[in-house]
């Protein structure tokens, strides 16, 4: 048993078990009274809905889907829907509630969702994939609307899901209302900037951390894991803004330049091979090699559980920014903290995405489209504030960064619980 998260390690890989270490450990500090804890650690509603379709031969199957609102204290309910043969009830619970801390630290005036269906997209269809979003759409119906809950692309869904929602939703309500989703195409009231939100968020947080350390970006080597959405973005962006990328860690393994790697290249030699590996700009090496390479960023962007108390303590990066939800383990957070390494948590570091989804809502109901400068402007704003009040909130308190990241979370909602008082 750890002595200060009290997760066994044995148990450490537990995403709901991380979540509610760090929720405690913020809810202590804050001298939270037991009564809202009681609020906050439990969701404000739960469906499971099974989904009857009928597959391209013939048979007919019955999927099992959950959506689960975890507050609406702050706004309506906000959270991506995923598709994937593993999902959980208790998983989709932690996400909810991962959305609404999300939410809280950048100030946006949503709640925390999360939604899935239990199958294989691999396995089935685009026909199939179409009627399994319709029926699941159809079924969590009463839960959803602009101003109820707005749902968003997750694992293994898209803005073509999206858009089947958005007019299943339509259909059902008698008038196109685009606000019911956010991950849109753009020519169905989707809002520019959405596919590079994550990525310049990142960038954004961690220019700002460079600041507070008195680096610049041209010295400050970076190694990311993971070169899809979040980490190809980031990449980009930020070897653009002058950072040196020095390695790129990927599924089947990880390339590696200590002079920096031409991302752009990359790209480009990924899409010919379908892989990064054998790139004549860099060195193939191992991933675990990759990920403890000395550097001055490390930014996980590929899946949870990566650095872990087996590895942490021979993480040699200054700065950890958080690309995916949950790359850290409770556990390696202390180790980390003993070093000293500067931690950018994932419900900052990541906020990216669901601030630019707060704009298309925004746009959507204002029926009135904003260009990529004003966009990437305010999502700059909203990033560089969210980050000085994080570490405010980490010197008033000294705690870490994640700490103060759930402790300005919890704060904002529990006030927002008080202020509006206990309907009965
Ligand atoms: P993605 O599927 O576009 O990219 C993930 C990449 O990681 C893929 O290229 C995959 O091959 C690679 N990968 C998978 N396992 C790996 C491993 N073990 N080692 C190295 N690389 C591996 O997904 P994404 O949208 O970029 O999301 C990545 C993470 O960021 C997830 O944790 C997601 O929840 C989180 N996130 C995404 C967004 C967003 O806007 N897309 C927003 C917030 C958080």
């Amino acid at each position: 048993m750890a002595a200060t998260t009290g997760i066994p390690v044995e148990q450490e890989l537990n995403p709901w078990l991380a979540a509610e270490a760090r929720f405690d450990e913020a809810a202590r500090r804050l001298g939270l009274d037991n009564g809202l804890c009681k609020i906050l650690r439990t969701p404000s509603k739960e469906i499971t809905v099974y989904i009857p379709v009928q597959l391209d031969d013939g048979r007919l199957e019955v999927f099992v889907g959950y959506r689960v609102q975890h507050s609406i204290a702050r706004g309506p309910a906000k959270g991506g829907i995923r598709f994937a043969p593993d999902v959980t009830l208790d998983e989709i619970r932690a996400l909810a509630a991962w959305m609404t801390w999300k939410c809280a630290v950048v100030n946006i005036p949503f709640g925390g969702a999360k939604g899935g269906v239990v199958c294989d997209p691999r396995l089935l269809s685009e026909a199939e994939l179409e009627r399994i979003t319709r029926r699941y759409t159809a079924e969590i119906l009463p839960l959803l609307g602009p101003e109820l809950d707005v749902p968003a692309p997750d694992m293994n869904t898209n803005e073509q899901v999206m858009a089947w929602i958005m007019d299943t939703y339509s259909m059902h309500v008698r008038q196109t209302t685009t606000a019911v989703v956010t991950g849109k195409p753009l020519d169905l009231g989707g809002s520019r900037g959405r596919s590079e939100a994550t990525g310049r968020g990142c960038l954004i947080v961690v220019n700002e951390a460079l600041k507070r350390l008195g680096l610049r970006a041209e010295q400050t080597r970076v190694v990311v894991q993971g070169f899809g959405n979040v980490g190809g973005m980031a990449a980009k962006l930020m070897s653009q803004a002058g950072y040196k990328i020095i390695a790129v860690i990927e599924i089947d393994g990880a390339v590696y330049n200590p002079n920096g790697l031409d991302i752009a290249a990359l790209m480009r030699h990924r899409k010919q091979t379908g892989s990064i590996l054998d790139f004549p700009g860099g060195e193939n090496i191992g991933r675990e090699e990759a990920l403890l390479l000395d550097c001055d960023v490390l930014l996980p962007a590929a899946k949870e559980n990566v650095i872990t108390s087996q590895n942490a303590a021979r993480i040699r990066a200054k700065i950890l920014c958080e690309g995916a939800n949950g790359p850290t383990t409770p556990l390696a957070d202390q180790i980390l903290a003993e070093r000293g390494v500067f931690v950018i948590p994932d419900i900052l570091a990541n906020a990216g995405g669901v601030t630019v989804s707060y704009f298309e809502w925004v746009q959507d109901r204002q029926g009135y489209f904003w260009n990529e400068e004003l966009i990437n402007t305010r999502l700059e704003e909203i990033m560089v504030n969210s980050f000085r009040d994080v570490t405010s909130y980490a010197d008033k308190h000294g705690v870490n960064n994640r700490i103060a990241a759930y402790m300005l979370a919890l704060d904002r909602v529990a006030f927002a619980i008080k202020l509006r008082g206990i309907y009965a």
